[in-house]
């Protein structure tokens, strides 16, 4: 047993403790509170934090870090991506590795990893990040729904089982995946975590009204649009709960473009959202309403997405840029999202997201100025790799 005395500890679940304590015990959290009495190692000017959650990565795409400048339109910045992807496969491995090893050294400990090749999977296993890994699938005019989901789940099954890695299919988005698609990968994931973008640029909202716009141009010069389908002539939210996905399992990410009814749905339904403000500045598909994300009590992660869209894998970074966007909202609901909101929409708040006896000691010193007095905001304000130790590594 060890037992850690910080000038702070912040545990999520309750308010932050002036010069607490918290005991480990191998792995695992064994209390917290504060001082009493009795041998502690004092780390002195640090706050102890858990491990941060991000919510919504690709790592396969790091490779692309810097290569897809930024753009006024979403679509247009997709099809750019799509372009310089096309001439290199697979995508390289050590940037992936690189990656994990970045996430890792600026303070997350879980990952909502979205892959289209599970090339992450490996990678992921040679590191202390846990991770569920959504198989993302692609297709407007698959002929075949169910074949694509029963590939998807013979190549899960044929990973190594990893306790802390958790894969499962899930959609790209509500342009590029048939209703019948969505309705195939929803039953194979039932129960588990599902992600999908969702709400994410005007066009898709334009697109799935009257399926029209940049997107159905894409579609078309790809050569996979399907006259066969549909036009939902709905909303991105109502459209899902038409398909019956919009469950307390669902990850909405993105929802730049979502209106009061949508959020107030998924609110209803208990699902996430995931917001990634600097990748969407990046794309080109606007200012996330943050303030109003979080007025509707829809439950609210963060995400940093792929370096092709975001000049790195902080989530302090991406902290800082939430505060900047939504000054009012409190601190510590920041934090709670980045922890807790996250590591629940991933299916492990019963051992991560939040510093409490029985949960894993993934903990994070992060070093302070001397005149902390407000912690919580503290750490919205940017905090670098330099200024953070695991306290399970020297
Ligand atoms: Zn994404």
């Amino acid at each position: 047993m060890v037992r850690y005395r910080a000038a702070w500890v912040v545990p999520i679940v309750s308010p932050p403790i002036a010069g607490g304590v918290v005991s480990v015990d191998r792995d695992l959290i064994a209390a917290v509170g504060a001082y009493d009495a009795g041998p502690v190692e004092d780390l002195g000017r640090v706050g102890i934090l858990h491990g941060l959650v991000n919510a919504h990565t690709h790592l396969e795409l790091s490779w692309m870090r810097g290569r897809v400048p930024p753009c006024a339109s979403m679509p247009a910045w997709a099809a750019s991506l799509m372009a310089v992807r096309r001439g290199v496969t697979p995508d390289p491995p050590e940037p992936i590795a690189d990656a994990i090893r970045e996430a890792r050294a600026s303070g997350t400990c879980l990952l909502g990893e979205v892959t289209n090749t599970l090339a992450t999977y490996g990678p992921l296993m040679d590191s202390e990040l846990s991770a569920v890994l959504f198989r993302e699938l692609i297709g407007f005019s698959a002929p075949d729904p169910e074949a694509l989901v029963a590939a998807v789940s013979g190549q899960i099954a044929d990973l190594t089982p990893i306790a802390w890695l958790r894969p499962s299919p899930a959609p790209h988005a509500p342009y590029s995946v048939s209703a019948s698609l969505l309705r195939a990968i929803a039953r194979a994931s039932a129960g588990k975590p599902l992600s999908i973008h969702l709400g994410e640029s005007a066009q898709e909202v334009q697109f799935l009204r009257d399926g029209t716009g940049e997107w159905r141009g894409l579609l078309e010069a790809l050569g996979v649009w399907n006259p066969g389908w549909e036009v939902p002539a709905c909303g991105p939210v109502e459209y899902l709960d038409r398909l019956g996905l919009i469950t307390r399992d669902l990850i909405a990410v993105h929802g730049v473009h979502f209106t009061d009814a949508d959020l107030s749905r998924l609110a209803e339904a208990g699902a996430t959202l995931v917001t990634c403000p600097r990748s969407n500045r990046w794309t080109g598909a606007g200012r996330p309403p943050i303030d109003r994300f979080y007025a509707s009590g829809v439950r609210i992660g963060i995400g940093t997405d792929s370096l092709a869209s975001v000049d790195d894998l902080n989530l302090f970074g991406e902290l800082a840029e939430v505060r900047r966007l939504a000054p009012g909202v409190p601190a510590a609901r920041i934090l709670e999202s980045a922890t807790l909101v996250g590591a629940r929409a991933l299916g492990f708040a019963g051992e991560l997201g939040s510093i409490e006896p029985g949960k894993r000691a993934q903990l994070l010193a992060v070093r302070l100025p001397a005149d902390v007095r407000d912690v919580e905001e503290y750490l919205l304000g940017g905090i670098e790799p330099g200024d953070i130790r695991w306290l399970d590594e020297p």
